[in-house]
């Protein structure tokens, strides 16, 4: 098969804060589908909990019928067999893990069949040939709805209940739409402009958007129930997970959603112009947590040219290769180098992780500023209660 690069090299695009996706061809498009046609059973489809993991796809996107109808260039009807399950696959074919592709049968002894990318490619057709198009109910039920948040959990159920019939309004307290699509996941990974194409269709559609209401203070619960019918709560989980070591107030920490957003909001408010995103520029920075949250950090934090990038990872180094405890079709907890560590590879010549340690005291200036940071050996020991694994100090 060919071995096309789907990504723009990682020294050209940490350049600039746009998506660094590149298309691949319509062939292979086609050819992935009907590498899926050559399979018995497929696992790709039906999101299941095997071993305390999700294992195919949890909306349960008919993936072998989306890809059959690619091969056969049925476009339109790949769309409409997408939304079925699906009601942002522009956002899901960029930012999901791809648990299709994990469960695929081909995984077992080869590559999985590129699904992600035929979702895209579905998506992306389907908006460029006009089929994305507003389609507000015929039947109005004369009940109103408020949706409190506007993440993707929020957007999924004003879109059902509008399909419904119901009057939606949807209520966020941030200054734009999208909850952490918009201000979590960095603009590389999901071009905002993608959340205002698909908000610009739901307006159309009849669904009322109101930011900066915060529920619970600018509007009461009270008030809330006594002028709509019913109200869904999508408000995510925002609280972030602190640690707990000496020196902690030093001045320099930050949560990594109130990094991310600062540096997504000056994008989107004015072109990063504005001096108003935190800035890891000419700084040695150390991103605590070694998973995807940590992994934006990094190429964040790259992309604003800070002079050396650090990620500490409680656990041990996973296996490169799916161990005998962990088989197919398993989520499968192998190394995975994102972007973000691929280009701090690129640009510093080596993997910013470090295994099995954390920060144990934050050492600070006479300014109170991060000068140092103290860090201890970490070693994996199973809690006997939950059976999970957990990091002990050495
Ligand atoms: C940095 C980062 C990167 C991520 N990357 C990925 C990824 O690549 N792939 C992936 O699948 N997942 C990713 N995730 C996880 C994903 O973003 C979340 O699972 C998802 O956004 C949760 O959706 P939600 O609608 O439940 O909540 P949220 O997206 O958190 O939205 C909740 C919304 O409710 C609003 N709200 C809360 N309280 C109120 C109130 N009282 N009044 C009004 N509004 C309120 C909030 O402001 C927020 O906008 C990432 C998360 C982070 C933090």
């Amino acid at each position: 098969m060919e071995n096309v690069s789907k990504f723009e090299e990682p020294l050209k695009r940490i350049k600039h804060f746009n998506e660094f996706h590149t298309p691949v061809s319509l062939e292979r498009q086609k050819e992935q589908g009907e590498r899926c046609m050559a399979c018995g059973v497929p696992f790709c489809q039906n999101g299941q909990i095997i071993n305390g993991m999700v294992s195919g796809c949890p909306l349960n996107n008919l993936v072998p019928e989306t890809n059959n109808l690619v091969c056969g260039g049925n476009w339109k009807q790949a769309y409409e067999r997408l939304t079925k399950t699906n009601n942002f696959p522009e956002f899901t074919c960029r930012v999901c893990p791809a648990l299709c592709e994990a469960a695929c049968t081909h995984n077992l002894h080869e590559e999985p069949v590129e699904t992600k990318e035929n979702e895209r490619a579905i998506i992306e057709n389907a908006f460029a040939e006009g089929w994305v198009a507003a389609n507000p109910p015929k039947v109005r039920t004369g009940k109103t709805v408020a949706v409190v948040g506007s993440g993707p959990s929020g957007l999924a159920a004003a879109m059902q209940l509008n399909k419904r019939g119901h009057l939606v309004t949807v209520f966020e307290r941030s200054d734009r739409v999208g909850g952490l699509l918009r201000y979590g996941i960095p603009n590389m990974k999901l071009d905002k402009s993608v959340i205002d194409r698909r908000i610009a269709i739901m307006e159309e559609e009849g669904i009322t958007f109101k930011t900066g209401v915060n529920v619970g203070k600018d509007i009461t619960a009270k008030e809330l129930t006594n002028r709509f019918d019913a109200v869904v709560l999508a408000c995510g989980a925002s609280n972030p997970r602190d640690i707990n070591a000496e020196g902690r107030d030093a001045k320099g920490i930050y949560f990594a959603v109130d990094y991310l957003s600062s540096v997504t909001k000056s994008l989107l408010d004015s072109e990063l112009k504005d001096g108003k995103a935190i800035s890891a520029k000419d700084k040695n920075v150390i991103v605590i947590g070694g998973g995807d949250t940590g992994n934006d950090c990094v190429g964040t934090a790259i992309r604003q040219g800070a002079k050396s990038v650090t990620q500490l990872e409680m656990m041990p180094m996973p296996s490169e290769e799916r161990t005998a405890v962990n088989p197919w079709p398993e989520w499968p907890r192998v190394l995975k180098t994102d972007y973000g560590q691929q280009e701090a590879i690129a640009v510093f010549g080596s993997d910013p992780r470090v295994y099995q340690t954390t920060v144990k005291e934050f050492i600070k200036d006479k300014k109170g500023c991060l000068e140092k940071v103290k860090l201890v050996s970490l070693e994996p020991k199973k809690d006997e209660k939950t059976g999970r694994m957990k990091a002990d100090v050495r």
